[in-house]
């Protein structure tokens, strides 16, 4: 079966590995450049920090028997930091048992192997869908075409699912907002740190601190010298644009400053994520089908790369893909 997979975050790579091991032809569409979608590690010329998920927890069995196959594959790390917590602006230790993953080196190192085995297309958004006698057609921002597909998924966020879906009645059974925003700033400091902050839960401006050099597989910038991420909480996050950069940076060298004390600021970056956090869970969780065309992601399962990975999974080992023509 010839399938169309439109979104590379990690719902449509795992959902395209699968498909490609089931014998099927999977041409992969992604308006970037590369894997990862949220999963994302942005190289910078002072560091790698990690700008979407932080890190990822494997809480279904079949989620933790895949990550531990990345792990043993040298893909996948544990990240053993004790979190802390910051509660009426005082930082405290707040440990749990719970094993948190990242991508070795890179978040979405995770996602490469596949996309050098896929019919990978870069840097195309798909902005049009049409389905005739059973086979999907697909067209970009600048009318390029692709045709003959028997099944299509999409594998993006609810929002942009929805415009693409237009009148379609799949689309209708999308909520609004599902995903809400998420402003990310990342910063290269100079400072004396206590080197067991490596993981913040936050409170006020800012819900997430993370310390990138402390994960395995990267390295500090330099002596005395770090990389932190900071997540912006939904009430800020809501508040900004991607226009506003400045801003996040004012409001996010306050915050940092409450955390860690002083410090010099080398280098920042910021990146706004214009549809994150999962803000309404939808009815008919993990995949929704209509004949020939199917909707993942991990905001169908509750958000998070594990919902990323069941939706895919659940799609995957559905009987969407039997039989001939829907
Ligand atoms: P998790 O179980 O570690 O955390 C879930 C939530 O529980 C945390 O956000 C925190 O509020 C709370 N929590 C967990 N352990 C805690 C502790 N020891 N002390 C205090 N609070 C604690 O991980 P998960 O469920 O897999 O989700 C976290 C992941 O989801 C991260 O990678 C994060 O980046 C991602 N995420 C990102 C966004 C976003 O908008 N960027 C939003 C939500 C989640």
């Amino acid at each position: 079966m010839r399938v169309a997979v439109v979104g590379a975050g990690v719902a449509g790579c795992v959902l395209s590995e699968h498909l490609l091991k089931q014998g099927h032809q999977v041409c992969l569409f992604e308006k970037s450049r590369g894997v990862g979608g949220r999963l994302n590690t942005k190289r910078l010329p002072w560091g790698a920090p990690d700008l979407g998920a932080q890190y990822f927890t494997a809480r279904s069995p079949r989620f933790a028997a895949q990550v531990e196959r990345w792990c043993h594959q040298g893909i996948a790390s544990r990240w053993k930091f004790q979190p802390h917590k910051l509660e009426n602006g005082q930082l405290r230790t707040s440990p749990d048992d719970t094993p948190r993953y990242v991508g070795s080196g890179k978040m979405h190192q995770v996602l490469l192997p596949l996309s050098e085995q896929l019919e990978f297309v870069t840097q195309t958004q798909i902005n049009q869908i049409a389905c005739t006698n059973g086979q999907w057609s697909l067209s970009d921002q600048h009318e390029n075409g692709w045709h003959g597909f028997d099944r299509l998924v999409l594998a993006i966020p609810a929002a942009q699912a929805k415009v693409l879906l237009g009148e379609r009645a799949l689309g209708q059974a999308i909520p609004d907002a599902v995903l809400t925003p998420c402003a990310a700033l990342a910063v290269h400091t100079k400072a004396l740190v206590d080197d067991t902050i490596q993981g913040v839960f936050g409170e006020g401006a800012f819900s997430w601190l993370g310390r990138v050099d402390s994960k395995p597989g990267r390295n500090a910038p330099g002596p005395q010298q770090q990389i932190w991420v900071l997540h912006a909480s939904d009430q800020l996050s809501e508040t900004l644009d991607k226009t506003q950069g400045e801003r996040l940076l004012d409001e996010g060298h306050r915050w940092l400053t409450q955390v860690i004390g002083n410090f010099e600021l080398l280098n920042h970056y910021v990146h706004y994520w214009r549809y994150a956090r999962q803000a309404v869970n939808i009815d008919a969780p993990g995949v929704l089908t209509d004949g020939s065309l199917a909707i993942i992601g991990d905001w169908t399962l509750g958000g998070k790369i594990q919902g990323a990975y069941e939706s895919a999974m659940c799609l995957g080992e559905s009987d969407f893909f039997n039989g001939g023509n829907r």
